[in-house]
C-alpha cells in the first residue's frame, strides 16, 4: 500500500478557475517528491488538497489506506496530526514567542479545552527545545517570532510541523521568500531531518535545480495537468522545457 494516493483529483474554484484538471500519482513511504511547474499550475491547491485546507472538487486522496477527501471532522484531525505543513510565508503567529510557535504544532493531540488555554505538558515543552535545538534556534527561543530572519523563521516552521509527529511532510514552496544561502540551509535541513526521521516528503518548488538536487522523485504540472513523472536524470532540458513554455505553445 502506498503512504499516499492522489486519484483523478479536480479543483474547481468558486470563480470558475479550473486549478486542477484531473491529477493520478501515488507517494511510497520514505520518497522526497518535488513538485514543479510555472506559477500558476496548480501546485498550492495541490497540497493544499491534500491535508484539506482546500476541498477537492472531484477525485479521492487516499492517506494510509485512510479516503482524506471524505472524511468527517474528527478522522480529519486525526489524520491532519500526521501530515505536518510547512508554507511559503512561513505562517507563524508573528507576536507569540518561538517556543510557544512550536507547541502550536501539538495542538491537533490535544482536547479543545487544553488547547485554547494552551496547556502544554512538561514533555511536550522538552520536545519543543529539542527541535528547536535541532534546527540551530537553541538561543531564540524566547524571543517573538517577528523578531527572527526569514530563515530562522522557517526553521521555526519546520520545528512546528516536526512537533507533530508527521510521517507526512507538505512543503509549499518553503524558500520562495528566501535569500540564496538561507534557501540551501532550509533545503537542507528539510531533506536531512525527513530522511533521519523517515518523514515523507511532497515540497512544491520553483527552481529546477533545486528540485533536482534534492528530490527522489519529480511530478511536473501544467494548467492543472500531470505532463511529467520521474527521476531527477529523467528530467532533461526538454523536459523542463515542456513543463514550462506549454502554456505559451497552447496560446500561441
Ligand atoms: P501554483 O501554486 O502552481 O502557483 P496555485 O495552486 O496557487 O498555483 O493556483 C492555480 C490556479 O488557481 C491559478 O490560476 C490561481 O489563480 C487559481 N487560484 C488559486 N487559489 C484560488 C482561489 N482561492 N480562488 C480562485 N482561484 C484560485
Amino acid at each position: 500500500m502506498s503512504l499516499l494516493e492522489v486519484n483523478n483529483v479536480k479543483k474547481s474554484y468558486n470563480d470558475g478557475t479550473m486549478a486542477l484538471k484531473g491529477i493520478d500519482f501515488k507517494v511510497e513511504e520514505g520518497e522526497f517528491i518535488v513538485v514543479i511547474g510555472p506559477s500558476g499550475a496548480g501546485k498550492s491547491t495541490l497540497l493544499r488538497c491534500v491535508n484539506r485546507l482546500v476541498e477537492a472538487s472531484e477525485g479521492n486522496i487516499i492517506f494510509k489506506g485512510e479516503d482524506i477527501t471524505s472524511a468527517n471532522r474528527r478522522k480529519l484531525k486525526k489524520i491532519r496530526r500526521e501530515i505536518g505543513m510547512i508554507f511559503q510565508s512561513f505562517h507563524l503567529i508573528e507576536r507569540s514567542s518561538v517556543l510557544n510557535n512550536v507547541l502550536h504544532g501539538r495542538l491537533g493531540y490535544m482536547s479543545d479545552l487544553r488547547g485554547m488555554f494552551y496547556l502544554f505538558s512538561s514533555e511536550e515543552k522538552k520536545a519543543a527545545y529539542t527541535l528547536l535545538d535541532r534546527v540551530g534556534l537553541k538561543d531564540q527561543v524566547y524571543k517573538r517570532a517577528d523578531e527572527l530572519s526569514g530563515g530562522q523563521q522557517q526553521r521555526v516552521g519546520i520545528a512546528r510541523a516536526l512537533a507533530q509527529n508527521p510521517s507526512l511532510m507538505l512543503a509549499d514552496e518553503p524558500i520562495a521568500s528566501l535569500d540564496p544561502i538561507s534557501s540551501e540551509m532550509i533545503m537542507n535541513y528539510l531533506y536531512t531531518i525527513c530522511r533521519e526521521e523517515k518523514i515523507t516528503c511532497l515540497c512544491n518548488l520553483h527552481q529546477v535545480d533545486v528540485a533536482k538536487k534534492y528530490a527522489t522523485r519529480i511530478i511536473g504540472i501544467n494548467s492543472g495537468k500531470k505532463v511529467f513523472e520521474g527521476t531527477p536524470d529523467e528530467l532533461t532540458d526538454e523536459e523542463i522545457d515542456r513543463i514550462y513554455n506549454q502554456t505559451k505553445k497552447e496560446s500561441a
